[in-house]
């Protein structure tokens, strides 16, 4: 039934949990595909050189570590896994990445790495199961 699936990640142990549970899920549905996102700050161009680009190459070495230690998590599944980095607003670019990939499936925590711990939902897990076009996932 879910064939495509976007995980979307941001280094936290409520991502990584719904990181262990989108593996589980694409093995047991035989899913043709995981992608897995990170989506970072885009880097204002008044910054200029060289210290937009250092900057963006922190974003990418973070992006990395966040991305390597998601698909530990995942383990092996049968489809193919794709890692994507890219910049923008989260919510906003899971939801036109799932849109643009023909997704059937987003799978994220219920919270990341914000401070506000008395919230049920993120800002982004909540802006995302809001307007997705696809079933949303949210794990707690
Ligand atoms: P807020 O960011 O609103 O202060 P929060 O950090 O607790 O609160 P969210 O950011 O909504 O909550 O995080 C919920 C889930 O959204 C995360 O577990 C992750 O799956 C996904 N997510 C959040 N930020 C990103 C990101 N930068 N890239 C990819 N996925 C993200
Ligand atoms: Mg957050």
């Amino acid at each position: 039934m879910f064939e495509k699936i976007l995980l979307a990640v941001d280094g936290s142990e409520h991502a990584l949990h719904a990181a262990a549970i989108a593996g589980n899920l694409a093995r047991s549905e035989g899913s043709g595909s995981l992608r897995v996102v990170f989506v970072y700050e885009a880097v204002p161009e008044y910054l200029g050189e060289p210290n937009a680009q250092a900057l963006i190459d922190a974003h990418l070495k973070r992006a990395e570590a966040v991305l390597a230690q998601a698909l530990k998590r995942i383990g092996e599944i049968p489809g193919s896994v794709e890692t994507e980095m890219l910049a923008g607003s989260p919510a906003e670019i899971i939801l036109a990445s799932a849109s643009a990939e023909g997704s059937d499936l987003i799978v994220m925590g219920s919270r990341g790495l914000g401070r506000l711990s008395g919230l049920l939902l993120g800002s982004h897990s909540q802006k995302v199961v809001s307007h997705a076009t696809c079933p949303v996932l949210i794990v707690r």
